[in-house]
């Protein structure tokens, strides 16, 4: 397939200083989880991206000194000469594919705490950390501001030796040292690195002048800045001081890096955003400088990318997200594979790895924090070990995945689906409010099941285990998925709620089903991560008044891992739904129900006319034990293999869901050395001592 002439802009090579990208794919800077302790990890990770058409490739923060230690968050780090060869590794692998490799050389100040160096947080004036801790910033003596400026200097020296061709000084989140001085609010100095805004920038324009100076010969230098913190008139705006800034420094960094801060509202999820969020915050910037401009804003549309650049918004497509989900997205857009895109779902579950301090996970790319460990390739697989047949029962995230992969694998392949739709909770969850990108993790499957002549699919078919006993496949997974139950069960109640059994009770099933109820609604989340709020707010929506209960001390408190506790309170808040926090229910009565709080025990009583229980799931997993029966026997109905894959065998995100069905079709009749570690690990030397 040839490339649409389109797109050609896309690919047009950009000079960056000293040095050129290819094209104008660029991966900013994004966390993942691995940071300094799995360099390999970390390596394959971006040369997946490299080999997948992307012109630049970033690290993410990478910390220039131990007064600047995020632990437990992993980042990467060029504290002295030792960390050189782990930067090394990555910068190498990035070579290897002719692509640019860009270190964002960090400092987080008073952003931080310093958990394991245990050395005092710094900021150019005393003041509370960035979090709620009980730890404060130094505020910096003009001998501290010297060593700052020194220890990126000689960071700067080190990325140079790991081979980078792009350094950063970064101020792009509030959780920056230079932000911070850049900031009225956190910078109250006196002197002369303090008061007005040009003192306020001299700092930044120090160090971006020393970092052009000790490294700019050969590397380029990247300035990332927020010039929006979506604070009105309390932080730097794009109206305000983000322009100012832009104007004062223009010409001094070889590239513009524009975004939007805090990382909530950089890399705001698609409930709460669109594709090119970021234009109205960043399109001014081109007008101040000639220097190329890279902004983000979720891009997975070849239309949307040329309309930037030609409309002269940006220079370069910054990705983060679209760049995991797809690491072969440039590839894709020059082979004129556009189909094939596999598009971000902007759930955020990528930035949960990090916040989690685990490697990065994706919903749509299961191979993601894989390339080294597993040795999975985002786009390549192993051909089939067999002539097995294989049966995929229910096509959820997990059963159109393993479908799919199996069919990419060569096997012939049966789905068969009991609804009329393929998607399983996709369907439902996609249709919620804010949701709707959700579905492209089933058309993105469905799109590429239906181009392979090896997989036959099926709706409307509930099987029956009889029926599967009878058809003859050699292989068989279960992928039923779940359902919410009724009764209340979940992490607080370990028995059923009194009065859950009344008809007024619902599950989530019957509002995800499109269900609607009469009266004043209850809905009791005891889930705590996006369901139950997007109920309440579906239910506000159809017109109910509906009180949120939660035994939590806050709302949704697990999607504070994909970055949207705060809009999501936010949006329950001014909704108008009445909020209850750290209650249980102890019972369901007709009319109203019965609360305790979860300190006090104190009781009180809501008036409900129906209830909403989000608690728990149950794994439909009727098949899997009717196919385990000792009566059953496999071998007389020549299955060789049962497996139960996804929410039936255990109910969790859709991201797992979409990882075990990619897991399962890559371990199909794969040899496996050790099956109780089924991954590398990365290796610590103990170096001896002399
Ligand atoms: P997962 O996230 O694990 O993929 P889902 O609940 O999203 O789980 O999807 C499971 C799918 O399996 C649903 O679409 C459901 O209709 C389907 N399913 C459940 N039982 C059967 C069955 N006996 N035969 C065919 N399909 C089934
Ligand atoms: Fe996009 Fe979700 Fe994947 Fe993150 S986890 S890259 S938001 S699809």
């Amino acid at each position: 397939m040839t490339r649409d002439s389109r797109y050609d802009v896309l690919f047009e090579p950009v000079r960056i200083g000293p040095v050129t990208a290819k094209n104008r794919f660029y991966q900013v800077p994004h966390c993942n989880g691995m940071g300094f302790n799995l360099p390999q990890t970390h390596a394959s990770m971006r040369e997946a991206k490299a080999e997948g058409g992307w012109a630049v490739i970033c690290t993410e923060e990478c910390m220039i000194h131990p007064t600047s230690d995020y632990s437990p968050e992993p980042q990467a780090r060029l504290w002295d000469e030792n960390d050189v060869k782990y930067l090394a590794l990555m910068v190498d692998a990035v070579h290897k594919h002719d692509a640019l490799a860009g270190v964002q050389l960090a400092h987080n100040g008073v952003g931080a705490q310093n958990h394991f160096t245990r050395m005092p947080s710094l900021a150019p004036s005393d003041q509370a950390a960035v979090e709620s801790v009980p730890s404060q910033g130094r505020g910096m003596n003009k001998k501290d501001i010297r060593e700052f400026r020194r220890w990126h200097r000689d960071a700067a020296l080190r990325a140079k030796r790991a081979d980078a061709d792009i350094v950063y000084v970064y101020a792009g989140h509030d959780t920056t040292l230079l932000m911070h001085f850049l900031s009225a609010r956190r910078n109250q100095r006196t002197d002369d690195y303090g008061g007005s805004l040009e003192n306020r920038v001299r700092l930044f324009r120090e160090v971006l002048e020393e970092t052009k100076d000790a490294v700019g010969d050969r590397c380029a230098v990247a300035v990332r800045l927020a010039v929006d913190e979506l604070l009105g008139p309390q932080g730097i705006s794009c109206d305000g001081e983000g322009r100012e800034i832009i104007e004062m420094l223009a010409e001094l960094p070889d590239l513009w890096d524009i975004n939007v801060s805090n990382w909530e509202n950089d890399s705001l999820s698609s409930r709460f955003s669109e594709e090119g969020f970021q234009e109205p915050y960043v399109s001014f910037v081109k007008k101040l400088t000639t220097k190329p401009v890279v902004g983000v804003g979720r891009f997975t549309s070849p239309d949307t990318m040329v309309s930037q650049i030609k409309r002269g918004v940006i220079d370069m497509i910054g990705a983060a997200r679209p760049s995991i989900a797809d690491p072969f997205l440039p590839k894709k857009i020059e082979e004129g594979r556009i189909e094939e895109i596999r598009e971000c779902i902007g759930c955020n579950i990528c930035a949960s790895g990090q916040l989690t301090f685990s490697p990065m996970r994706c919903t749509q790319n299961p191979s993601v924090g894989e390339e080294w460990r597993r040795n999975w390739h985002a786009e390549h697989i192993p051909a089939k070990g067999s002539e097995d047949t294989v049966l995929v029962v229910g096509a959820g995230p997990a059963g159109l995945e393993a479908a799919r992969a199996l069919g990419q694998r060569g096997y012939a392949v049966t789905l068969a689906e009991a609804k009329k739709e393929f998607g399983g909770r996709i369907v439902k969850e996609s249709r919620l409010p804010g949701l709707n990108a959700w579905a492209r993790v089933r058309d993105w499957r469905i799109g590429r099941i239906q181009q392979m002549a090896n997989v036959e699919t099926y709706l409307d078919s509930k099987l029956t285990s009889d029926e599967i006993l009878s058809f003859g496949f050699q292989r068989v997974i279960l992928a039923t998925g779940a359902h919410w139950r009724a009764d209340g069960i979940g992490v607080t109640n370990w028995k059923p709620i009194p009065g859950s059994d009344q008809d007024h009770v619902f599950s989530p099933e019957y509002i995800l089903d499109g269900g609607k109820l009469e009266g004043p609604v209850v809905v009791f989340d005891d889930d705590n991560f996006y369901i139950g709020a997007i109920i309440a707010e579906k239910l506000k929506e159809n017109g109910n008044e509906v009180t949120f209960i939660t035994t939590a001390s806050e709302v949704s408190p697990w999607t504070s891992n994909t970055l949207e506790q705060h809009r999501i309170q936010t949006r329950i808040l001014e909704m108008g739904i009445n909020v209850i926090t750290s209650h249980n229910i102890s019972r369901i009565k007709r009319s109203e129900i019965d609360i305790r709080c979860g300190y006090t025990e104190k009781l009180n009583t809501v008036v409900a006319a129906n209830v909403v229980m989000v608690t728990s799931r149950q794994p439909d997993n009727k098949l899997s034990i009717a196919l385990a029966d000792d009566k059953v026997d496999l071998n007389a109905a020549g299955i060789s293999s049962v497996t139960s894959i996804g929410d039936c065998l255990n109910p969790s995100t859709i991201a797992v869901a979409v990882y075990d069905g990619h897991r399962i079709a890559r371990e199909m009749d794969a040899a496996q050395e050790n099956p109780d570690m089924p991954f590398r690990r990365e290796k610590i030397l103990i170096e001896k001592s002399i």
